[in-house]
């Protein structure tokens, strides 16, 4: 088992104190969802696990199975076993999907143990099809031209294929019709298990209809502020977040 853990985790913006002592533990084998209202701080928190640059992590700790994250690069987080969906992904010119997953997929392999030419095709295929995306995706160049639908589909692509240990999805079901949402839950539903967690995070409610939570965190104004099981974004559901800031006495 792994596990990726969050200790009073502080971030900042250009001197602005977003995220003020979030805790968080997530074990392989469980899914859990972050949600909260507009800008409270959830893509803080993946863009502070990830490493991005612009996120000055000023108090607190990120440890993967005890080792230190916020010690590595981007691409040795990676390397590690963290994936993060990102709201915007980015156009990458140049490199075709396929020949981007086969590298990520290496990335992660010893020089004895890189993935065949064969294997990368049939995984490929299988997992294409499972997200019902048609087979020129694959050589088309990253990202580009693709639709925000085809982006969320062709993350879940990376994701499947790249089998990280632990997954960052940040609003991945943002601007998604109801078929192209099925789809990515589909792909987020069959990568569960024993050696896989996720962190998914959320606005809405509607994505958790489809892939069911272990955990729901709620974070307001940069904490944490409750936490609970799939009933919890229920009751957001049928609250709003409204509900849970009178409760706690938070002002929105
Ligand atoms: P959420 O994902 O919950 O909507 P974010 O993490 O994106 O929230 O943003 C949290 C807060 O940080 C917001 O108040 C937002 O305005 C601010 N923020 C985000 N990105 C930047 C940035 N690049 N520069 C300054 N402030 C930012
Ligand atoms: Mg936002
Ligand atoms: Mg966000």
């Amino acid at each position: 088992m792994s596990t990726l853990e969050i200790k009073n985790l502080h971030v900042s913006i250009e001197d602005k104190e977003i995220l003020k002592g979030v805790n968080l533990v997530i074990n392989t084998g469980e899914i859990h969802a972050v949600m909260g209202p507009n800008g409270t701080g959830k893509s803080t928190l993946s863009a502070a696990i990830m490493g991005h640059p612009s996120y000055t992590v000023t108090e607190g700790e990120i440890l993967l199975d005890g080792e230190n994250v916020l010690e590595m690069e981007v691409d040795e987080r990676a390397r590690a076993g963290l994936f993060l969906a990102m709201q915007y992904p980015s156009e990458i010119t140049g490199v075709t999907n396929a020949e981007f997953l086969r590298s990520a997929i290496n990335a992660r392999r010893d020089e004895d143990d890189k993935i065949s030419v064969r294997e990368f095709i049939k995984k490929l295929d299988e997992k294409m099809t499972l997200l019902d995306m048609p087979e020129a995706m694959a050589e088309r160049y990253l990202n580009e031209g693709f639709s925000g639908g085809e982006k969320k589909r062709n993350e879940i692509l990376q994701l499947m294929m790249i089998e990280p240990t632990f997954a960052i999805l940040d609003e991945i079901d943002s601007g998604l019709d109801i078929d192209a949402l099925k789809v990515v839950s589909r792909g987020v539903n069959a990568m569960r298990g024993e050696g896989f967690g996720s962190l998914i995070i959320t606005h809405y409610q509607r994505l958790l209809n489809y892939i069911t939570p272990d955990v729901v965190h709620v974070m307001m104004e940069g904490r944490i502020v409750m936490t609970g099981d799939a009933e919890l974004a229920k009751r957001l559901e049928a609250e709003g977040y409204k509900g849970i800031s009178e409760e706690l006495g938070i002002e929105l």
